[in-house]
């Protein structure tokens, strides 16, 4: 079991599910659009934004009841938010914790904005772009060396 933080007060605890804690400030409802959440499912999903934390200045964090992410989710929100962690609550406690990981090289997740692009072809070319800057997020395609950044990234999720 890992040590709660205070600031899991602000939100009621969840039974089963998925906290996405340490999320860059502000950006949580990026997460949320990431996970196709709308406010419509019927599970319940907490969100708390720019709480002061030890290790970052502010932060965001999603409590999301009943669900747990696809690795393809994870990938995307590592996009976006490089320090998040996503914890795995069960019966109330926390049985996994693990932070995303934001490779050097981001494959296949994002499409290059270039239409000329060989990644955009009908050729079996598979997108791979190189992390220029990690926060905010800046790609560089390996074919074309468009630039792709937050906001063109976030039109795809
Ligand atoms: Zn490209």
């Amino acid at each position: 079991m890992f040590q709660a933080d205070k600031y899991e007060l602000y939100v009621k605890k969840i039974k089963n599910g998925t906290v996405i804690d340490h999320i860059s400030a502000g950006y949580a409802l990026d997460v949320l659009k990431i996970l196709n959440i709308t406010g419509k499912e019927s599970n319940t999903v907490g969100v708390v934004m720019n709480v002061q934390s030890k290790n970052i200045e502010k932060k965001d964090m999603v409590k999301i009841e009943g669900r747990e992410l696809k690795p393809e989710e994870v990938d995307k929100i590592a996009l976006i938010s490089p320090n998040a962690t996503i914890n795995i609550i069960r019966e109330y406690g926390v049985i996994d914790k693990k932070k995303v990981n934001l490779p050097k090289d981001i494959k296949g997740i994002v499409e290059c904005g270039n239409p000329s692009c060989i990644s955009n072809s009908k050729e079996p070319v598979r997108s791979i772009f190189h992390v220029q800057i990690v926060e905010p997020i800046q790609l560089r395609c390996h074919y074309c060396n468009r630039t792709m950044e937050r906001k063109d990234i976030l039109k795809q999720f």
